[in-house]
């Protein structure tokens, strides 16, 4: 049975430092948004979906914790859901098994 998501890990492209981990839906190979309700680690960042913010300037960059690249920029999706617009190739990214 295929499981509906796929598990990777994202690192910064710049230093290779570990940012999160994500449950990725969908057949779509690109990562070109990350929906905050879909990080599963670490907490700082999982938790902030569960916040339900009331301003987009609530939701901080998603930023390298090492070398302080940003990574991603907060937006909400059509679907009205919080996302990190992805920076396209500031980032790895990693499958998990
Ligand atoms: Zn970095």
């Amino acid at each position: 049975m295929a499981q509906k998501y796929k598990t990777y890990d994202i690192r910064c492209g710049k230093c290779t430092e570990y940012l999160l981990t994500y449950h990725k839906y969908g057949a779509g190979k690109g990562i070109l948004r990350l929906y905050l309700s879909n990080i599963v680690a670490p907490k700082s960042l999982s938790e902030l979906a569960k916040s339900n913010p009331a301003s987009i300037k609530s939701i901080p960059n998603l930023q390298c914790p090492n070398c302080e690249e940003v990574i991603g920029v907060p937006a909400i999706s059509k679907g009205q859901k919080w996302v990190f617009r992805m920076r396209q190739g500031l980032f790895h990214r990693q499958l998990k098994k």
